[in-house]
């Protein structure tokens, strides 16, 4: 025990150098706390293993180390990363890019005050929802829209003011679970609704629906099966059934579209995804989809359909407990007016969904070149991602990486680990970047990354 006599007094450690530029936030308890914990680390040590040193190292030792914690503390969490896998809509890696014209947009209306809750015209009082409403309502061709948190949130809000204390009909096809612990039979629970079942997995028809609707029937649901694609002998009703006979049983019909496309999307090759403007246009009651999925804005639930129900979805009281703040309208009212503009090259996943794959190879190639023998420009297939068009391919090139002397797993581990840090893919025992997630003004960042890697 001879070593500890060795360790400093907390004094001396507090009063080095290393830590002059943070004596002012010194006595913070997370301060306190990380001081405390780096002394009984060396502690530790030197009662595993007696050679610390003098004293001088190791109060210089102890103050370097907290000094890289509280700096490791102060640094944000949540940092820019390279998309290189390839995953358009990646729910771990933030889903839908933002467009720059939707930043300079926060920026504006969010560093100072903004008429968020203000009528400009009346001086009075107004809603944040019309900043996003008419937009919607133009878009969709609805009578009103409301936006909630998440598509989650939608889900549960619409379930309890239309279905609390009844049942829900939904298809046994349509029980899905979306991921992140969300499935509908455990939201429906919550909200307060009865699930009543109907038809078999693979094949629900309208008359399925009928024959189970009754006196507590509060709801017909249908909800969009994002993140897998049924195959063979099945069968579903199709929108316009499905919204007739809620509106010959007078019962209110809400479909969940999860992605909820509003414009064509024969352009990106994923000519199934459903349309929110078709549902409408079908004359479904109310419908629901994400703000950060195909619409490429951000993490938003929208609300929109007849006004009737958008109305008593808006007088739920937990719609004041799921509501988006100033951040999320600033930059969704700019997304849905690239929309309306016809600007789809405005919105980051669009340019990046639509980018030709001659011009995803000639990049590819060029970098490879650039690179060196390290690089092989190939041609791929990558995913939209986000619970959108399952099963379908978006043909794409990018570079297969070879480094002698280092293996599939080091490379991804050194990229992963680099500043800023680059997410590739692994495929046939290849690490792989994929060039339609890379945005063109991070190549030559990716190129000096790629440099030092070996
Ligand atoms: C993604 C999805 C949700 C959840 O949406 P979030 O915006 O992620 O909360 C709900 N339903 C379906 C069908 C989905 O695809």
């Amino acid at each position: 025990m001879e070593a500890l006599r060795q360790i400093p007094p907390v004094n001396d450690v507090l009063r080095s150098p290393q830590l002059a530029e943070f004596r002012h936030i010194l006595t913070q308890p997370f301060a306190i706390a990380i001081i405390s914990s780096v002394f009984s680390d060396v502690r530790r040590e030197l009662t595993e293993s007696a050679n610390g040193g003098s004293r001088s190292e190791l109060t210089a030792k102890i103050a370097t180390e907290v000094a890289r914690r509280l700096r490791e503390s102060l640094q944000p969490s949540l940092r820019r990363l390279i998309n290189a896998s390839g995953v358009v809509l990646h729910t771990n890696l933030g889903r839908a890019p933002l467009p720059e014209g939707a930043i300079d947009h926060l920026r504006a209306v969010s560093a100072g005050y903004s008429n968020l809750e203000f009528d400009i015209e009346q001086g009075q009082r107004g809603k944040r929802d019309v900043h996003v409403g008419r937009t919607l309502q133009q878009l969709l061709a609805c009578e009103a829209a409301v936006v909630v948190n998440n598509n989650a949130a939608a889900v549960l809000l619409v379930l309890n003011t239309l279905g609390e204390g009844g049942e829900v009909i939904v298809s046994r096809g349509e029980q899905v679970e979306i991921g992140e612990s969300f499935r509908i039979p455990d939201i429906m629970a919550r909200s307060g609704a009865r699930l009543r079942e109907v038809g078999s997995t693979n094949r629900t028809r309208i008359s399925d629906y009928e024959a189970a609707i009754g006196d507590n029937t509060r709801l017909l649901l249908r909800v969009h099966p994002s993140n897998f694609r049924m195959i063979g002998f099945t069968e579903r009703p199709s929108l316009e059934e499905f919204a007739g006979l809620g509106r010959h049983r007078n019962i209110p019909t809400y479909e969940d579209l999860g992605s909820g496309c509003v414009t064509e999307t024969e352009s990106i090759g994923t000519a199934d995804e459903p349309s929110a403007i078709d549902s409408i246009r079908a004359g479904v009651d109310i419908i629901s989809f994400s703000g950060d999925k195909l619409l490429g804005g951000p993490q938003a639930g929208i609300i929109a359909g007849k006004k009737f129900y958008v109305e008593k979805v808006r007088q739920n009281p937990l719609f004041r407990a799921l509501r988006v703040d100033k951040l999320t309208i600033a930059v969704l009212e700019y997304v849905l007016r690239a929309y309306l503009r016809g600007e789809l090259d405005a919105i980051p996943a669009w340019k990046m969904l639509r980018a030709p794959e001659t011009e995803l190879k000639t990049r590819a190639e060029t970098f490879a070149q650039r690179l060196g023998p390290a690089a092989k420009a190939i041609a791929l297939k990558s995913v939209v991602g986000g619970g959108s068009a399952p099963g379908t391919y978006v043909p794409s090139w990018g570079v297969a990486l070879d480094f002698p002397g280092l293996g599939v797993s080091e490379i991804e581990e050194r990229l992963r680990r680099s500043n800023p840090p680059v997410i590739a893919r692994v495929e046939d025992g290849h690490v792989i970047l994929d060039f339609r997630t890379i945005f063109p003004a991070e190549e030559g960042e990716l190129l000096c990354i790629l440099q030092h890697l070996a």
